[in-house]
């Protein structure tokens, strides 16, 4: 069984363990570039959502400029969060132009955006809004799953209020569970008042799947960090790049690395 070795620290990063599988992990950038190029040797990378802050079509065309910065080989894992609204379709036709227009500043239905335009396959680039992909690495493939839902997102996109059938959707086989929101009764989910805003849906699929092995969520900033799960084995990560006023977090660079080893 594979184990994970986990860095969100100021620089010093580990060598690379032989025969390992390094991601580089991003999330809730907000329109900002954490150095992924310090990290070494890194293999994929992988954003956990809320990539801009109004999910206009220029803040996408910029992401996407920053991803074709990176090595074209290394394959880069996106998933959207509550702040992408230009890729919630659904959510952009049900709120109007009106309101796109005067809330979030978008030109209206054509800030509305299609993933496959965006987000190229043939440039490697690999968009999962509630979908799974069978990554080939050196070490065989890995099940990824990978969703933008968020539990009460307060008129922000990709929102729900009840979860559904949602969750159970989780393949069986999945190894790495990526998504924007956290599940409940983590550290990872505690804000800065003290208030579990994980979803218990979401904390209840994730224990009664026990093929996942490591979850990686961002969304409740301040609780960025590694929280290892005794019982299951399972290790969850607060992956969030950026502080509660939006800054890089000095603590991380923005960054969290994870050796598949
Ligand atoms: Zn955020």
């Amino acid at each position: 069984m594979a184990t994970y070795g986990i860095y969100q620290g100021r620089g010093n990063y580990p060598p690379k363990p032989k025969g390992a599988t390094r991601f580089v992990v991003v999330s809730d950038t907000h329109n900002r570039r954490p150095h992924v190029e310090w990290v070494p040797d890194w293999d994929v990378f992988i954003h956990c959502g809320d990539i801009t802050m109004t999910g206009r079509h220029s803040e996408f065309s910029r992401f996407r400029q920053w991803l074709t910065t990176m090595p074209p080989e290394n394959p880069k894992i996106v998933i959207a969060g509550n702040h992408d609204i230009g890729l919630d379709r659904e959510f952009c036709e049900r709120v109007g132009p009106m309101r796109l227009r005067k809330m979030f500043d978008h030109k209206g239905a054509a800030d509305s955006l299609d993933p496959s335009h965006l987000f190229d396959p043939k440039m490697n680039i690999h968009y999962l809004q509630h979908g799974a992909l069978e990554l080939k690495t050196s070490q065989g493939k890995i099940k990824i799953f990978g969703s933008p839902y968020v539990f009460k997102s307060h008129g922000w996109a990709f929102g729900y209020e009840k979860a559904g059938n949602r969750w159970k959707e989780i393949p069986k086989d999945t190894e790495i569970l990526l998504t924007h929101m956290p599940p409940s009764e983590t550290l990872g989910a505690i804000s800065e008042d003290g208030e579990d805003i994980g979803c218990p849906s979401l904390g209840q699929a994730v224990r009664g799947n026990r093929s996942i092995r490591l979850h990686l969520f961002g969304h409740c900033h301040e609780a960025v960090g590694v929280y290892p799960e005794e019982a299951t084995r399972r290790v969850l990560v607060n992956v969030a790049s950026l502080t509660r006023a939006y800054n890089v977090n000095k603590k991380t660079y923005g960054l969290t690395i994870v050796d598949r080893v």
